[in-house]
Formats: C-alpha cells, structure tokens, sequence
C-alpha cells in the first residue's frame, strides 16, 4: 500500500475559521502535540502577516520535533518583479523552516482579475519563486490556488501551470479546491486526465464548503495523490478544510494506507479536544472517531449487544483513536483511560480498587461540569488524592475581594487571604483590576515568603465557558487555567455558579500540581 503523506495547516488555514485564535503559546504547544502524533509536516503560518507569525518561527527552531517538519506559507513573488528581492519570498527563506509552501494562481480569471497580469507573467513568477526557494535548499511544495475551478474554465492553462511548478523543481503540487465547490465526482474526473503527465508528486487540498472535503481528498488518494492536506476538528475558513481526525482514521484504518501518523492514531481524539480547549470553542460531540457520541451508547438494548460483543455495535474499537466507549449508567466507561493514567504511580489494572474508586469520582465531578481532557494536572492532583500521595500546599482560612467604582474612574478590586501554612498562620494582600487577578496576587503575596517556587510559576493562559447558558446568571461556569515555569506547561480546571470560586480552584489545582510534581520531589533527591 502507498504511502501518505500528511500535512497539517491547523496553525495557518485552521487559523481562518471564525472565531479561533490561538496565542503564541498556544501554536507551540499545538505544533508539539502535532508532532507527537507524527504529522509529516506542521505548517506554521504566514511569517510576512504579523510579528506573532514570525515569532512562532524563531520560537520553533529552539524546540527539538522528533518527527514533523515546520512549514512555512506565503505567495509567490510580486508581478515583473525580482524574486531574489521580493517579500513574501525573503520572508520564506528567512523563517529558517527545512520546507516551504508557495501558492501561486492556477485560474486564468484569478490571475486577469485578482492579480491583474498576464497569464505569461503568473507562470513567470511561479517558476522564479519556486526555482530560487529551491536554489536556497528548501523542500519546495507548490501551492495550485483554485486548481479545480482552474481546470474546469481552461484546463490547458491550468496544467501549463502545473508543469511550470513541476519544472521549477517543486517537490510536490498541491492541487488546491480553495472555495470549497467541487464534488468528488469533478475530482476523480480531473485528476484522472493527470494521470498520464511525468509530474513531482501530487498533493490535494479541500475545502469543505460541499461537505464533501474529506470524501474529495480520499478520492484525490485513490487517484494518484500521495499527500493530504487538512486541519484538526476540520476548523478553516468558512465551512472549514479537510477534517484530520477523520481523514487519518480513514486513511489508517479503513483503507490501510501507509501513513507516519498511523502509529499514533489514538492520540487523535485527546489532540481534538485539546485544540477545542485551546480555541475556547465546545467540541463537536457528534463529530466521526474523536467525538463524544462517537462511541456513546444508551444503556439498554445497544449496551446489552455491546456486552456481548463489542463489534456488532462500534465499527472500530474506540480505544484505536484515543476515545471512549460511553455507556450512560454503566461502570465500564474509561477504566483503560484511568489504568493508562495511572501508570505512572505504579502497576494498576482493570480490576483494581483504586481504579474504581477513580471511574466514581470522575463520574460525580463530570456531572458537576468538569473535564479533564485539557487539564491533566487537576487529573493527577485527584489521582494523588486517592493514592495517598498528595501533600496540600496551605490550608485557606478566607479570602475577601472588595470591587469598588468611583466616578469615571476605572474599576479597582482590594483583595485580602488568611491561610496557614506549614503551620504558621499568614496574610496575603492585593489590590489589581479584576478580581480573579488580585485573588492570584494575594495569594501569591501570603505564599512567596515561604515559598519562593511560587515566583516561577506563570499564568500563561486563562479561559472562562458557561456551561449552562439557558440558566442565566445562576449558570455555572468552567475556568481552565494553563501554567508554566518555562520548562512545563501543566493546565488546570475549576467548576463553580461563582468565577472566583471556580478561578480559585484552578489556581490552587495549579500551584499544588507544580509543588506535589516538581518541588517536592526536588527536596527528596
Ligand atoms: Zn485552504
């Protein structure tokens, strides 16, 4: 079978959707969790847009990937200009990334309207900006903007565009659907007519405004593509792209192509809803292989067949894309997730009384609204907790936050905490403009004295989602809080009708993960 090559254009295309956007951090910690999965190649950005763009590429040539390769996006040079000055492709070559990709117009209106050249000058500029990022020893993938529609108006155009890609040395060519309208019949058709043409590897690219994105990429497979593109949870402009978490389990496990990431298929679904929890959106519980439902069955006559066997219900094993089998009323649900989890404490199984203890307690605090897909330090805190191995970090007596407004002048909140710690009693003030803020800075001021690991700790990262919206303001809302020392990211979880109550637990969850994992065991050694 083939081997596929697959790309990743989450942080870049992914990154178009409405209403996602990720900070610096976040990119970093996407693009490691992309490369754990073994994605081939992460494509980072467009490093001409914005600092934060060219920041995340001189961030990533300090982190060490064990697999995937970053790539880095933009167009190709400027019409009767010079390549060697241009841009977009100096700013290619300076993003310091092994790859590169260049997007180039592949449709004769786009090239008369939108760019406003000859057709003769577009596959000018293509071949320069391919043959000069070539020239600078970068892997080349060549971009074909609108190939379809291309080849649908003036299909001698477009595979005249194609060859010039190919003969600039591009090492492969994206065949790209970028509004989204074809259907996999159009697809096969076209693709089909390649067939007989010496070219560099093809790759295709989907939009999904048909909904046919990743039934149009499977046939682009089937028709001599060896290289897909698309993005987790299928985020992207408008409908979207080419959704991963589906495309990879299809590819993997149904079609039995050969893929680097197939090893790693069953980190697909913690990845999916990492990437909800990062973009503050809720993951699509109905989406295949990595959503909720996915694998969800009612207790009754579907369970009862599960008992019996697993297969004449669940078309795969749930366990082989990282998700779980739900069954509502049913103590099987998670166990092998709690095993996997606690591994690192010791040699647990199935049958284990802790693990049962576990399953109960994440049942009664999931019910209360918590998860802890995106915050694996409140996890492990609960872990501890039933071990016995958990040493709290303070006792709270109280704390006081006073919110006051004067006049014009902007809001103030004075904060006080009572705690006591290692047996001695302490007092923390603050006054900050939110009350979340000088809660952290109170606490921080009672703690520092004592202990001076508090000052490592930053908050990197605070999201806030109501999780019962038709409740009105008595709806209880879920905090997620993601910290680091700059050597770990750990991320923390709070659920409460009150903001400040449930920010306080992920807080304190924070700060006693870092003392129970790190400081403690600093002490020991
Ligand atoms: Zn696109």
């Amino acid at each position: 079978m083939k081997q596929i090559v697959v790309y990743d254009t989450t942080l870049r295309d992914g990154m178009q959707g409405t209403g996602i956007s990720y900070t610096l951090e976040d990119k970093i910690q996407i693009a490691r969790k992309l490369d754990d999965l073994k994605i081939d190649y992460i494509e980072g950005g467009f490093p001409l847009s914005n600092e934060k763009e060219a920041q995340f590429f001189r961030e990533m040539q300090n982190q060490r990937l064990r697999h995937a390769k970053i790539v880095a996006f933009g167009s190709t040079r400027a019409p009767h200009g010079n390549a060697g000055n241009d841009p977009h492709i100096n700013a290619l070559a300076d993003a310091g990334t092994p790859a590169v990709i260049v997007v180039g117009k592949a449709w004769t209106a786009h090239v008369k309207q939108v760019i406003k050249t000859t057709l003769e000058e577009n596959l000018n500029m293509i071949f320069d900006s391919v043959s000069l990022l070539k020239k600078a020893g970068r892997e080349v993938f060549f971009d074909l903007e609108h190939f379809f529609d291309g080849y649908k108006e003036d299909p001698e155009y477009a595979l005249q565009v194609l060859k010039t890609g190919n003969e600039a040395g591009a090492d492969t060519l994206v065949l790209c659907d970028t509004n989204g309208g074809c259907i996999p019949s159009e697809v096969e058709r076209i693709m089909k007519r390649l067939a007989g043409e010496k070219l560099a590897p093809l790759g295709v690219h989907f939009h999904n405004d048909t909904g046919c994105a990743v039934a149009s990429t499977l046939t682009g497979i089937e028709n001599g593509a060896v290289h897909i593109q698309g993005t987790i949870n299928g985020w992207g402009e408008r409908c979207g792209n080419a959704n991963l978490c589906v495309l990879i389990p299809n590819i993997c496990l149904k079609l039995g192509y050969k893929a680097t990431c197939c090893e790693q298929v069953k980190r697909l679904t913690p990845l999916s809803r990492f990437l909800a929890e990062k973009a503050n959106i809720i993951p699509d519980r109905r989406q295949p292989y990595v959503g909720e439902a996915a694998f969800s069955h009612k207790a009754g006559q579907h369970a009862d067949v599960i008992s019996k066997a697993a297969y004449l219900m669940e078309h795969i094993d749930s366990a082989l894309v990282g998700n779980t089998r739900h069954i509502i009323l049913s103590e099987l649900a998670g166990k092998s997730t709690i095993v996997s989890k606690l591994s690192k404490y010791g040699k647990f199984d199935k049958a284990s009384a802790e693990v049962n203890e576990l399953i109960q307690k994440l049942k009664l605090l999931e019910q209360e609204g918590f998860e802890y897909e995106a915050a694996e330090a409140s996890f492990d805190l609960i872990i501890r907790k039933t071990l016995g191995r958990y040493t709290p970090l303070l006792d709270l007596h109280n704390y006081h936050l006073e919110s006051y407004k004067s006049g014009d002048a902007p809001s103030k909140t004075v904060g006080r905490i009572f705690l006591k710690v290692k047996g001695k009693e302490v007092m923390g003030a603050a006054v900050r403009v939110g009350p979340v803020e000088t809660l952290d800075a109170a606490l921080r001021d009672a703690l520092l004295p004592i202990f001076p690991f508090i000052n490592k700790i930053k908050l990197t990262d605070y999201k806030v989602r109501v999780l019962n919206p038709e409740k009105a303001s008595a709806a209880k809302v879920r905090v997620f809080i993601t910290s680091s020392d700059s050597d770990h990211d750990w991320d923390t979880v709070g659920v409460s009708e009150n903001i400040v109550e449930a920010s306080w637990q992920a807080l304190i969850d924070s700060f006693e993960y870092y003392y129970n994992n790190f400081e403690l065991k600093k002490k020991v050694k």
